[in-house]
């Protein structure tokens, strides 16, 4: 389990930027360092333990790129067309049988190996028959064109892959070209889930008439497995001190990292910052986001501790910068910074100076083409249809006091957040 001081994430200003959070996570938390071994396609998603270095070029061998016909530098015509005698095919899997001729030529399929001494292939779209059967082709084609020569893609030894590499099938794909059968990755990063609540029922069981259902456990905990976690459903902690800490307590020794949703207000009813100094310590941060509240950081017998607030959409975008740099710190992954992408604002909007926001908003194709966003009509941070009916999250920085139809904004899609 991750050992981490009790004062790791203490801070000492009144606000807290959101790159200020994540570097304080990025260099106070540390990697579990236990691997294990996966096979290639159950290695998407998991963090890649070790570099690994090409055990041979690719491609493996120089081939051709088209289906056409292969001749020699030195015959390539060059101010009018030529015709060559066929001689020879080769198939892709197949061999040359014998190096091509001087001023003659081979049939070739793409992916087949080039025969010794030919160095160019022609296109087959781009050549004729005359009436001796012979290959007629055309002048000025580039010497070593339409053919992709071993090695080209990636040389034999050059580290491919690196450790903390959160895997995606494009990096499979690679493994596989390289022959491996299995990768060494980190073990997947075990959270505690915690929702807390007295006005909580589970969804299956019978609730109250002054209940809800709890929805960010199930949110949280879809999350985390995104983010390739092991996670342990805790159910609900009841506003009461010492209920809390108990849950809290029994664990702490066996998980990587202990989340919960709610009760980090300043309210008489925000009980976990209390529970969880009775059996810690803990920080409240208060970062400058909306939407967002207090998030509360601890450490319980050396296992971190992260309180989000209940509302869901502070819960969701809390998540995304404070528990997903954890937990890809935790699992020594690489730095994934978040990079909005530029689009065309297609509302008003007015903001503090000095704290980050993030509006729910849908992409649509302006009438010239142009991407543009299109806030939520509604900003409460308890509308999960907000989160359900929009596409991703414009991000307005500190300095920006108003945003204006037509001007760019950066826009973080949902699907590149985990
Ligand atoms: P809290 O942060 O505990 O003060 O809760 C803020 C708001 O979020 C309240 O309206 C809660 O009912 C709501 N809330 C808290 N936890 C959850 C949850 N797990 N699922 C849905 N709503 C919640
Ligand atoms: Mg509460």
């Amino acid at each position: 389990m991750a050992q981490l001081s009790d004062d790791c994430f203490a801070f000492g200003g009144p606000m807290m930027s959101v790159d200020e959070a994540v570097g304080l996570i990025t260099t106070r938390v540390n990697a579990i360092a236990d691997i294990e071994t996966v096979a290639v396609i159950d290695a998407d998603g998991r963090v890649l333990a070790r570099d690994i270095a090409a055990p041979l070029p690719l491609p493996p061998f120089t081939n051709s790129a088209v289906d056409g016909y292969a001749v020699r530098n030195a015959d390539l015509p060059e101010s009018a067309e030529r015709a060559f005698p066929l001689d020879g095919r080769i198939q892709a899997g197949g061999l040359a049988q014998a190096p091509i001729k001087a001023g003659h030529t081979a049939r070739i399929f793409t992916g087949a190996p080039m025969p010794p001494d030919a160095e160019t292939v022609f296109m087959q779209e781009d050549v004729r028959l005359d009436e001796a059967g012979r290959i007629v082709v055309p002048p000025g084609l580039k010497p070593g064109a339409n053919v992709r020569p071993a090695g080209e893609d990636i040389p034999q030894g050059h580290v491919a892959l690196r450790a903390g590499q959160r895997l995606l099938p494009q990096h499979v794909a690679l493994a596989a070209a390289f022959g491996l059968v299995r990768l060494d990755v980190v073990r997947r990063i075990r959270v505690a889930v915690f929702s807390t609540g007295d006005e909580l029922a589970s969804p299956g069981e019978p609730r109250a008439a002054s209940q809800l259902f709890d929805s960010n456990r199930f949110m949280l905990m879809a999350m985390l497995r995104r983010l390739g976690c092991e996670v342990s459903d805790l159910g609900i902690l009841r506003d009461e001190r010492n209920a809390l800490a108990d849950g809290l307590k029994q664990v702490a020794g066996s998980h990587d990292l202990i989340l919960t949703t709610g009760g980090v207000s300043t309210g008489e009813e925000d009980h976990v910052k209390a529970a969880v100094e009775s059996i810690g310590s803990l920080v409240l941060w208060r970062m400058a986001i909306k939407p967002g509240r207090p998030v509360a950081m601890g450490i319980i017998g050396g296992t971190p501790l992260i309180g989000l607030p209940g509302n869901p959409v502070a819960s969701f975008v809390t998540f995304v910068h404070v528990v997903r740099p954890t937990v890809l710190a935790l699992a020594g992954s690489l730095p994934e910074p978040l990079l909005p992408i530029p689009v065309r604002a297609a509302f008003t909007y007015k903001k503090k100076i000095g704290r980050r926001e993030y509006v729910r908003s849908s992409l649509r194709r302006g009438e010239d083409g142009t991407l543009e966003a299109v806030k939520f009509p509604r900003e409460g941070a308890g509308l999960l249809s907000s989160l359900v009916e929009t596409d991703g999250l414009i991000e307005l920085g500190d300095d920006i006091t108003r945003v204006e139809p037509g001007q760019s904004v950066g826009f973080l899609s949902y699907a590149d957040l985990l």
